[in-house]
């Protein structure tokens, strides 16, 4: 067999035209969705990812409002920000980049952000809503998984689903989901006995390790879902000027899984780009509850 290939950056394209068709009707009642951004320090990488996330926001039509502070900004500081777009009737979704510098204490951040306005997810309300079962801000990684999946699969009732990992960012919001989706879900991770055979097992596999090409073909039920989630830089030989060759793979071996998988998500190209899509649709949300309008389907779980 050699499984559809589930393409990311496709499927993230259309979650985006969605999320600007609803906010154009937003907008047609007077509210335009805003979304937050606070980046403290200059670590490159963050700096990539908050471009990005704030010319895909306006490129939805919603409102990119960034907050660019320096290194040494005191935790006092950066919460009085917090408080202070907590109030703002004109942000709906706040997000502050991660890591921050080692002075300021992350948890204590994210926890003074209003959970109607966390769209990462990350606040303990919302993690305590979705995993009651009730309306929460879902993080948006596990949240694009999910998109995919009910994309390719329509129902998942019934399904057996492996969370390869247990993090709070990916693996554990990925198991309530597809739990919340009526699907008997194993969450595996680093002691996890037997791992493979756990894997053959289930009907859909979520890799979320952070180990490249951890997962072999062998591994996979035949027909399976395969959704890779990881994201791991590997040297690959050598430049012609000497230097090493890098390149991205997942935490599957993309070519023996997709040779047993009846689907497969590609790093990259695969859950990548559903992150900042979730994102906005998430900034949408957040808004839509906040006017008492009605919420957008299929954007949220
Ligand atoms: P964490 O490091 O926080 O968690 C990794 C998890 O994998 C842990 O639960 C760990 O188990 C488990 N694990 C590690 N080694 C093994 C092993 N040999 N066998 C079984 N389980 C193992 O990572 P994240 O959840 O933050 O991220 C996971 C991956 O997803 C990374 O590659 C990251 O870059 C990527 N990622 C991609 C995103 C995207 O937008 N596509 C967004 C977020 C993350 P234990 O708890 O026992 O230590």
């Amino acid at each position: 067999m050699t499984a559809t290939v589930i393409d990311g950056k496709a499927f993230a394209a259309k979650v985006r035209a969605k999320v600007a068709e609803e906010v154009t009707r937003v907008k047609a009642a007077g509210v335009t969705p805003g979304l937050a951004v606070v980046l403290v320090g200059e670590d490159p990488a963050s700096a990539v990812y908050v471009r990005n996330k704030g010319k895909q926001t306006v490129e939805v039509g919603m409102e990119s409002i960034e907050h660019k502070l320096p290194a040494d900004t005191s935790e006092a500081d950066l919460l009085a920000l917090i408080a202070q777009l907590n109030a703002d009737p004109a942000v709906h979704g706040i997000l502050c980049q991660l890591p921050v510098p080692d002075h300021i204490d992350a948890d204590k951040v994210l926890a003074a952000i209003a959970p109607a306005k966390d769209v990462d997810g990350f606040h303990i309300s919302n993690v305590g809503l979705l995993a009651t079962g009730q309306k929460a801000m879902v993080p948006c990684t596990p949240l694009g998984c999910l998109m995919m999946l009910r994309d390719h699969h329509g129902s998942l009732s019934g399904m057996s689903a492996v969370v390869l990992g247990r993090s709070n960012i990916v693996g554990k919001p990925m198991a309530q989901l597809l739990l919340g989706d009526s699907c008997t879900v194993t969450i595996a991770h680093s002691r996890t006995k037997d791992l493979a055979d756990v894997v053959r097992g289930a009907d859909i596999v979520v890799a979320a390790v952070g180990r490249p090409e951890m997962v072999p073909g062998d591994w996979i039920k035949p027909g399976a879902t395969v959704i890779d989630v990881g994201i791991n830089r590997i040297e690959d030989g050598v430049k012609e000027d000497g230097t090493p060759r890098r390149r991205l793979v997942g935490d599957c071996h993309y070519d023996s899984c997709a040779a047993v998988a009846g689907a497969i998500t590609p790093v990259p190209g695969g859950v990548g780009p559903m992150t900042i899509a979730c994102l906005l649709a998430n900034t949408l949300t957040a808004c839509c509850r906040a006017n008492g309008l009605e919420e957008p389907a299929g954007l949220t779980a």
